[in-house]
């Protein structure tokens, strides 16, 4: 079995527990306007020419984005990063892109994971089947949930989608086994008014099995990637939350009973 991945990233700390490593999969079914990995978008390889500037001359580069790997091959990469992994109670995280549009090499993944005690998480943006999310659930050790908007018809402005099935998924990956983080990324200009805030909390108030969220606030460091890879960028008008703002959400999640960390 192969899978179509585009990064993998070694000493992650921001996607869940510990020293992780990250694979990054291809494909999602969003496509929010300030997405940092734009090139995780299309599940297709993707190939580029980049324009270098050097001593005067124009050089062209080409670039390919994605490459397929046995699940096998995968694995054995995962298992030389163990001792950094033991050592700081982490893992592996698979995320994307949206890993679970290949749920059967990710729940093989999960599997051999599993086998060698090696710790798991799922970030997952929840756009997938209920059945592949419960799947996910009983595999994983920990899923990262992507809630990013509460307003149906901004989510839709600014992701290509509704939110109600997401919304629905939350509530059942929340009854199932895995532990539950549910991530905010927070987007000045998008999702950081008080009142996107309340109906963030009133939400979250009335769901059960849920006590920890982490505010994600956005930050620029993709834009370059969009010249890069010659993709239309959106994210004028988008920017860093205030401190003020992110403070302001984390102690209201706090009082409301939440575990905060902000940058996951
Ligand atoms: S869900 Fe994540 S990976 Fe997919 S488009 Fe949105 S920000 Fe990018």
């Amino acid at each position: 079995m192969t899978v179509c991945i585009f990064d993998i990233k070694r000493f992650a700390v921001h996607d869940g527990p510990g020293i992780r490593t990250t694979v990054f999969f291809k494909g999602c079914p969003l496509n929010c306007w300030w997405c940092h990995n734009p090139e995780g978008i299309s599940p297709e390889i993707e190939h580029f020419t980049e324009e270098i500037e050097f001593d005067g001359i124009t050089l062209n580069k080409e670039l390919t984005v994605g490459r397929w790997i046995k699940v096998n091959d995968l694995m054995e990469e995962l298992e030389k990063d163990r001792i950094f992994m033991e050592e700081s109670g982490g893992g592996v995280t698979f995320s994307g892109g949206e890993p679970l549009m290949q749920h059967e090499a990710v729940f093989a993944l999960l599997k051999l994971c599993s086998e060698a005690g090696i710790h798991t998480a799922v970030d997952t943006s929840g756009l997938v089947s209920e059945h592949i999310l419960q799947q996910a659930t009983e595999l994983a050790d920990l899923i990262l949930y992507d809630l990013k908007s509460l307003d149906d018809k901004i989510h839709q402005e600014f992701t290509g989608v509704s939110n109600k099935k997401i919304l629905n998924n939350l509530e059942i990956t929340l009854k199932g086994q895995a532990r539950v983080i549910l991530r905010f990324p927070m987007v000045a200009g998008f999702n950081d008014k008080p009142a996107d805030h309340n109906q963030l909390l009133a939400y979250l108030e009335g769901l059960e099995n849920l006590d920890q969220v982490d505010i994600l606030p956005y930050h620029p460091f993709g834009t370059q990637k969009y010249n890069r890879f010659n993709k239309k960028n959106r994210q004028n008008g988008f920017g860093i939350p205030s401190k003020e703002k992110i403070n302001s959400l984390r102690d209201e999640l706090i009082n409301a009973g939440f575990a905060v960390n902000i940058g996951g």
